[in-house]
């Protein structure tokens, strides 16, 4: 019998069976509200799953696979976004883990910040790329069987990965145990109250929410649901939530219920207009304002994309 990762409940509904990739089983526990798909995967079949589908069925491009190199350098922009909240956190002394690390863009921004930077990732090229282009230490390993002693890190990043394993509490757990005292944990998952899972024509939005429902993604967490994890994984957090996608992304799910081609065009592409006649001058400038106040209306009211989540050692 299944049961939940959160409240260790046994009865369940089903509110998806379809996802982005073709038939899916989305459950909810019945006592917690915990998300989560219905899906048994081994161990090797997850490292088969990263190793050899992941690339082509998530690609930042939609229809190519791309090298890791064009990975970095496609989704390294996004990351500047995460970089500015851990700053404050970095310091020439610390000890720095990333647990999901994709082709390294994170380690590489904080890595000249920091005395140490390692990584861990499913994706064997992934961690070559890491080890050979970046000079990054890199394991294509599950953290949870690393032999790294106990407390060896004062900083554990996970960006948009906990969702993506089978066994997050287990994962939060060795986070905890691999962080010194006074360390810190941050935390990124998707946002299953994500405004477009909610707010778009009927159509659309059932659209969206095929979309968002993902082979990948064992987990779909809400602030509240994420909070009863770590809390019981012995954590303290404060969460709180951000977009990555453009105002002009959400008109485009709006009305056309489809995503952008590419994920730099979703997350960067803020403009309608690429001339430079004043008509479209002046638009554009309406839309970076928008853009501004679409920002934090969805930080605000908790319906962007990510949850973000600085945890520490809760004392208990
Ligand atoms: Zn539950």
């Amino acid at each position: 019998m299944q049961k939940c990762e959160l409240c260790d409940g046994n009865s369940f509904h089903v509110i998806a069976t379809e996802i982005r990739e073709g038939p899916g089983t989305i459950l909810q526990c019945d006592t917690c509200g915990l998300v989560f798909q219905d899906i048994q995967q081994t161990e090797n079949d997850l490292k088969q799953y990263y190793n050899e589908e992941y690339q082509k069925t998530n690609s930042l491009r939609e229809g190519s696979v791309q090298t890791p190199k064009e990975h970095f350098d496609d989704s390294i922009r996004a990351f500047k976004a995460v970089f500015e909240r851990i700053r404050p956190f970095l310091a020439k002394d610390k000890r720095v883990l990333d647990i999901g690390c994709g082709t390294g863009e994170l380690l590489y921004m904080v890595k000249p910040h920091v005395a140490e930077a390692v990584g861990i990732e499913l994706n064997e090229d992934f961690a070559r790329f890491i080890r050979d282009d970046l000079g990054i230490t890199a394991y294509a390993e599950d953290v949870n069987r690393m032999d790294f002693p106990d407390r060896s890190f004062d900083l554990i990043f996970c960006i948009m990965t906990l969702d993506h394993l089978p066994n997050p509490l287990e994962t939060l757990s060795t986070m905890k145990r691999l962080l010194k005292d006074n360390g810190l944990i941050y935390i990124e998952v998707p946002n299953r109250g994500e405004a477009l899972n909610y707010f778009l024509p009927e159509q659309n939005r059932k659209r969206f929410n095929t979309f968002f429902w993902h082979r990948a993604h064992y987990f779909y967490f809400t602030k509240e649901t994420l909070s009863g994890m770590l809390k019981k994984a012995g954590l303290a957090a404060n969460i709180s939530c951000r977009h990555q996608y453009t105002l002009v992304n959400f008109l485009n799910w709006y009305f056309c219920g489809t995503p952008q081609k590419t994920f730099v065009d979703a997350t960067s592409k803020s403009h309608l207009f690429a001339g430079e006649s004043a008509f479209e001058k002046r638009m554009n400038g309406l839309l970076d304002k928008t853009e501004k106040e679409f920002q934090a209306i969805l930080s605000d009211t908790c319906t962007g994309d990510s949850l973000c989540c600085i945890a520490k050692h809760s004392g208990k």
